[in-house]
């Protein structure tokens, strides 16, 4: 792997250079081949496991590779901490893929750093697993996303609830900046951090902004256009992020940290499933109004760099975040309109698209079977007749706005069906995975879920073993930081 390490040059204050804690028994039990080949990794190394296992553990270090744990701080369920940080991460650089973008490399659970405050700097097989299994259906999914290139075991315990058997996730993203990077900056007033930061991360993300004068106020207005897509698209999946905390909040758009995540069944905008969001504040619908009070933050970070005169800077960035809600309300629904299959969404489809999610609602249907089974009512008398009997009037609209539309059934057919999945990462089968993965120290069943979750459109032999709703409708499930 061809290395670079362009974020040490920011300065000392963004990372603490630090080198993976070594672990006992390095093995490899989950590898992303196309990953892989994407990221142009030798075919030399690809084929050693073994040297995969030291290498992805961190007990060896890639050629080229200055391993940091990057500063940074963060509102975590509203409250502020001036400092977080890499506790249990080390960033090996940066590589170039075959697409010519620039990649980070992270180890996850690989020891202890200056930012650990007083965890232990590791991971369980389980987070490790679902982080895996989660950022690649997402992907799979079309949803913007870090990746996963490996999983090691490390032959330790790690102590959680119980001993586990500890495990190295490898991380694969566009960046690590986080709004909670800047936040780190600005909560010390270093306005020259700031700017390095900004400066960065225009180059990295969006260089088109660099000539512009403005370049500041359009790094915020990029940040939330990529805000309201990834939240529109996870809204479009059902994924309920659990932790969407501003350090947690990617400056390129990606959808970071698959901690307490989980998909919603049956729909409601009210779903929670993480055992600590106890106030409900990262529920399911409650999503797009936490990326808005998220981005509010970032603003502020940036004040100082876009006016010397605070009110000054205010009026310039105000009109820009308090659009947010309403620029959301439009891409959600052309989102929505797409699910069923408007080749070209109106205002007036506004009511048809709610009543249908109001109907689905009190009716306690799954979300995505249901949206699976709009799609294939094109095409079956049967299943058009059991969903009318199920959404009643809000059935028909939807079928007279279709054939309004001057659109073939295949086409309206196609968009619908690339927009629903058949398919998604079921919570009840991302934990019975997980809890083999646990008991065999193998992610045999974990690798079988993936074949079936990477083509979430298509049904596959083994696809419907994994589509069945939860026989308790989810009723008791709890999700965990696993930290
Ligand atoms: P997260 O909940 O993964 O977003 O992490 C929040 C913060 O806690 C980050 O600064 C992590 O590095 C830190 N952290 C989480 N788990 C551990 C751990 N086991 N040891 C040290 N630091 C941790
Ligand atoms: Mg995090």
């Amino acid at each position: 792997m061809n290395f670079s390490n362009t974020y040490i040059g920011l300065g000392k204050d963004f990372y603490e250079k630090n080198r993976p804690t070594p672990v006992r028994e390095p093995r490899l039990i989950m590898w992303n081949s196309r990953l892989a080949e994407q990221l142009m990794i030798s075919n030399e190394l690809k084929q050693d496991q073994i040297a995969l296992g030291q290498y992805f553990s961190g007990n060896r270090i890639l050629p080229g590779s200055e391993p940091i744990a990057t500063a940074y701080a963060g509102h975590q369920f509203g409250h502020f901490v001036p400092q977080l940080g890499d506790g249990r991460a080390h960033l090996l650089g940066e590589v170039i893929d075959k697409f010519g973008q620039r990649l980070d490399i992270q180890l996850k659970g690989s020891g202890t750093t200056k930012f650990s405050r007083g965890g232990d700097g590791r991971c369980a097989i389980g987070p490790a697993v679902r982080e895996f299994i989660m950022s690649e259906a997402m992907n799979a999914l079309g949803v913007p996303t870090t990746r996963c290139l490996a999983v090691v075991t490390t032959g330790e315990q790690v102590f959680r609830n119980s001993l586990l058997p500890g495990a190295i996730v490898t991380r694969v993203a566009s960046s690590h900046i986080r709004i909670g990077t800047f936040q780190f900056f600005a909560a010390q007033n270093d306005h020259q951090a700031l700017k390095t930061l900004c400066n960065y991360t225009i180059e990295r993300h969006y260089p088109e902004l660099k000539e512009s004068p403005n370049k500041y106020l359009g790094l915020i207005e990029k940040v939330i256009e990529k805000q309201i897509h990834l939240v529109s698209e996870w809204m479009r999946v059902g994924f309920i992020h659990g932790v969407m905390n501003t350090d947690n909040t990617s400056l390129s758009g990606e959808t970071i940290d698959y901690g307490p995540c989980a998909m919603m069944g049956e729909y409601d905008p009210l779903t929670v499933y993480s055992s600590i969001d106890t106030m409900g504040r990262y529920a399911f619908g409650k999503q797009p109004e936490i990326a808005h009070w998220n981005i509010t933050r970032l603003a502020e970070c940036l004040l100082p760099l876009i006016n010397a005169e605070t009110n000054k800077a205010i009026e310039q960035v105000e009109p820009l975040v308090a659009d947010f809600p309403d620029r959301f309300m439009q891409v959600y629904m052309e989102m929505l309109g797409r699910k069923l299959g408007l080749i070209s969404f109106q205002q007036e489809d506004q009511k048809l698209l709610f009543s249908i999610l109001n109907r689905i609602k009190e009716r306690n249907m799954d979300y995505t079977v249901t949206f699976d089974l709009l799609t294939k009512s094109l095409k079956s008398e049967a299943i058009a007749s059991q969903l009318k009997n199920e959404l009643g009037g809000s059935f028909d609209l939807w079928q007279k706005r279709l054939s309004e539309q001057d659109a073939n059934l295949q086409k309206v057919h196609d968009l619908m069906r690339q927009h629903n999945p058949v398919v998604i990462p079921r919570n009840h089968h991302v934990e019975a995975v997980i809890q083999d993965c646990e008991q065999t120290g193998e992610a045999t069943l974990a690798e079988k879920f993936l074949k079936v979750l990477l083509s979430p459109c298509e049904e596959l032999t083994e696809t419907s073993l994994y589509q069945d709703p939860p026989k308790d409708g989810d009723e008791n499930y709890q999700t965990f930081c696993g930290t």
